[in-house]
């Protein structure tokens, strides 16, 4: 393989920044265009050394920046490779003539994502830690960040090691009473242990499957959408989550046409907050399209915010969205309780739907902290799935999972119909096949190349 270079640092004008090489002729590179101060014989310098000097300019050994250089030495580093960082001033013109001169004395610019590429052909890591690479550098939250860390680790790899293991033992037991045909009750001890096992790693595939939407909402936020009747003070709330005036606050009806949104962190919790026209009965076709809008909305949140102007009597246009509010993970919001307390919470209609009721007032912020509570009790469950990690937060893991699942099903279906037992080796090699694909044993290259070309440069 060629050694590699590139910038690793995010190109923009700051204290340092560092270029890298990986690869066998990194250190004979470096000898060309790095002046140390205190020069050693590459074999002298151990692993993890830091050493100061000077690049120079490769054509007219001019000294070009007073920098610090960070020695790995094969196989402990990042790639597995012998490695370097140059650690220049962190301009960008600097760090861009630095390449150069690495270029110039013989490395390749490295394509995005090549070094942990590396680490991966090379066997450091393997699929799914390296794809946790990049989750963690794309992490728009804590909670993110510390799942994408965790898939780092390899927790999501254990799991899947764990399975595998599982499906392998499988297929061993059917090939051993294949080869042993003579004793009659082989086949019938390895049938039912079979159907015990197959439940089994199902109902652990399902659960790491599930535990998806939790990583979604780790990574794009619980889908929140807020309703309620115009001037029940859907904007207001908005705003006073967001903490700032992005919303058009009004008091003409229908002002907030347009589906905003916004993607709030709320003590940890990530929100995708999607406020919406208003439901009401349609008076008009652009008003209908806000109605309808509104109700797919509804079906697509994670959690519905109905809010409900508490200074009023209710109208059937709430009573429509409460009786809309059944299947859903929703809060009732009795709003303006700063103007006084008109009880709505004691309304058929309220009562009926035993979801929980919160007064509030979006003007004076009163009551927002007890929503905030009530949003992460009701989310508690991914709190504690996140502090044990195996969480998948990955689509492309998450449908190898359940192709997975589907085989294993299949296995199940040849077992219950008592067909001859090898028949099962199929959908369990199958199954097998599909979740070693997660981790890169068996994965073909362009699924390679598609995972590492979203990384940034450097990485
Ligand atoms: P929307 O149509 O549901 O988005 O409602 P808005 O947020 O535009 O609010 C409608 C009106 O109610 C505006 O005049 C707001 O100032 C007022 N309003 C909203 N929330 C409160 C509140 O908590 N207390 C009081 N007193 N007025 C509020």
């Amino acid at each position: 393989m060629s050694t590699i270079a590139a910038i690793a640092t995010a190109p923009s004008n700051g204290g340092i920044g560092i270029i890298r090489m990986s690869g066998k002729e990194c250190f004979k590179i470096l000898n060309q265009i790095f002046r140390p101060l205190n020069p050693q014989k590459i074999e002298d310098i151990s692993g993890y050394t830091i050493k100061y000097g000077y690049i120079v300019n490769i054509k007219t050994g001019e000294n070009m920046d007073e920098v610090l250089v960070s020695y790995f030495k094969s196989p402990k580093s990042y790639t597995t490779e012998d490695m370097c960082e140059i650690n220049s001033h962190g301009g960008m013109v600097i760090e861009q003539e630095i390449l150069k001169q690495c270029l110039l004395a013989g490395a390749e610019l490295a394509e995005p994502g090549e070094f942990t590429k590396r680490a991966f052909l090379n066997g450091r890591i393997d699929l799914s830690q390296a794809e946790g690479v990049i989750d963690l550098i794309n992490s728009k939250t804590a909670k993110e960040a510390k799942a994408s860390f965790q898939q780092l680790e390899g927790e999501l790899s254990q799991k899947i090691q764990e399975i595998r293991k599982m499906q392998l033992d499988i297929i061993a037991d059917i090939e051993a009473s294949i080869d042993y045909p003579e004793y009659d009750d082989v086949e019938e001890v390895t049938s039912q242990r079979l159907k015990k096992v197959l439940i089994e790693i199902r109902e652990k595939l399902i659960r790491l499957e599930e535990s998806y939407n939790n990583g979604r909402i780790l990574k794009e936020g619980i889908r929140t959408v807020i309703v309620g009747k115009p001037n029940a003070g859907k904007s207001s709330l908005l705003n006073a989550i967001l903490g700032e005036e992005r919303a058009i606050v009004s008091n003409i009806e229908g002002t907030t046409r347009d589906t905003i949104e916004e993607f709030v962190t709320i003590h940890g919790i990530p929100l995708k907050l999607i406020d919406t026209a208003g439901i009401r009965n349609a008076k008009d076709e652009v008003e209908e399209i806000g109605v309808q809008k509104a109700l797919k909305l509804i079906k697509k949140a994670d959690l519905v915010i109905d809010i409900i102007d508490n200074t009023k009597e209710l109208k059937n246009e709430d009573k429509e969205i409460l009786s809309m509010l059944t299947e859903k993970v929703a809060i009732i919001l009795l709003n303006k309780i700063d103007e006084g307390d008109f009880h709505l919470e004691d309304k058929e209609e309220i009562k009926e739907t035993k979801k929980p009721i919160i007064k509030i007032s979006a003007k004076t912020k009163e009551g927002i902290e007890e929503l905030y509570q009530k949003i992460i009790e009701m989310f508690q469950i991914n709190q504690m799935e996140i502090e044990q990690g195996n969480l998948v937060t990955n689509m492309r893991h998450k449908n190898q999972i359940h192709k997975a699942v589907e085989a294993i099903e299949e296995a199940q279906i040849v077992l219950e119909q008592e067909l001859p037992i090898d028949l099962i080796s199929v959908p369990m090699k199958q199954s097998l096949e599909e979740l070693s694909a997660i981790t890169g044993e068996k994965v073909s290259e362009d699924i390679i190349s598609e995972i590492f070309s979203k990384f940034c440069l450097g990485k």
